[in-house]
């Protein structure tokens, strides 16, 4: 049987919290037992029926395209590729972009071992062989993995297919800076101030 120590050791386990964050949550799930009861309901559901969209690879319930996805009053013209959902998230909220995205699912770093073969790359060269993109909006972080996923992508649709242009957003984020911190002006004029290669 579960103790509370077993509820305050899971909740420290989610991102950017302590123990101490962890054991008020705890405290605040034990003396509120409605609150808890939906929260459970819901997160089983979303465990239960979380499915990525078959396009641009976000997190959708449910369905299998995303909003952006099946919009009909989106720029066709159009990808963004970016490293994760949330990137994706922090451009739709600056209201600049109209087109449509791709996730990429992370970077290239061998490093690490995450090599090309383990993001979303093959779904992309599908959808650039199936629609007519003309440009392609490169918005990787302005880190060293970003550069190098930029380049290898910069390379293989230049080679692949000439007719796309390709842009990066500017570097008007600060070296090193992540995409999903940058405040709202600063992205917009990102993406405003993109780059032809
Ligand atoms: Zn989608």
């Amino acid at each position: 049987m579960y103790q509370i120590e077993d509820l305050i050791a899971i909740l420290s386990r989610l991102p950017g919290l302590g123990k101490k964050t962890a054991s008020k949550l705890a405290y605040f799930f034990v003396n509120n037992k409605e609150y808890s009861g939906d929260f459970i309901k819901v997160l089983s559901y979303i465990k239960d029926n979380i499915k990525f969209c078959s396009d641009c690879g976000c997190f959708i319930i449910n369905s299998d395209k995303c909003s952006i996805c099946s919009s009909d009053s989106r720029n066709s013209k159009i990808l963004c590729i970016v490293e994760e959902q949330k990137d994706m998230i922090a451009i739709e909220e600056t209201g600049v972009f109209s087109g449509f995205y791709h996730i990429l699912g992370g970077t290239i770093n061998p490093l690490e071992n995450r090599t090309p073969e383990k993001l979303r790359i093959k779904e992309l060269l599908f959808r650039l062989n199936q629609k007519d993109f003309e440009e392609i909006l490169v918005a990787t972080n302005p880190t060293i993995e970003g550069d190098a996923t930029f380049l290898y992508l910069q390379n293989l649709i230049k080679t692949t297919f000439q007719n796309i242009k390709i842009s990066r957003i500017a570097t008007g984020l600060p070296m090193g800076g992540v995409l999903e911190y940058a405040d709202k002006h600063t992205l917009s004029k990102a993406i405003e101030q993109k780059q032809y290669t």
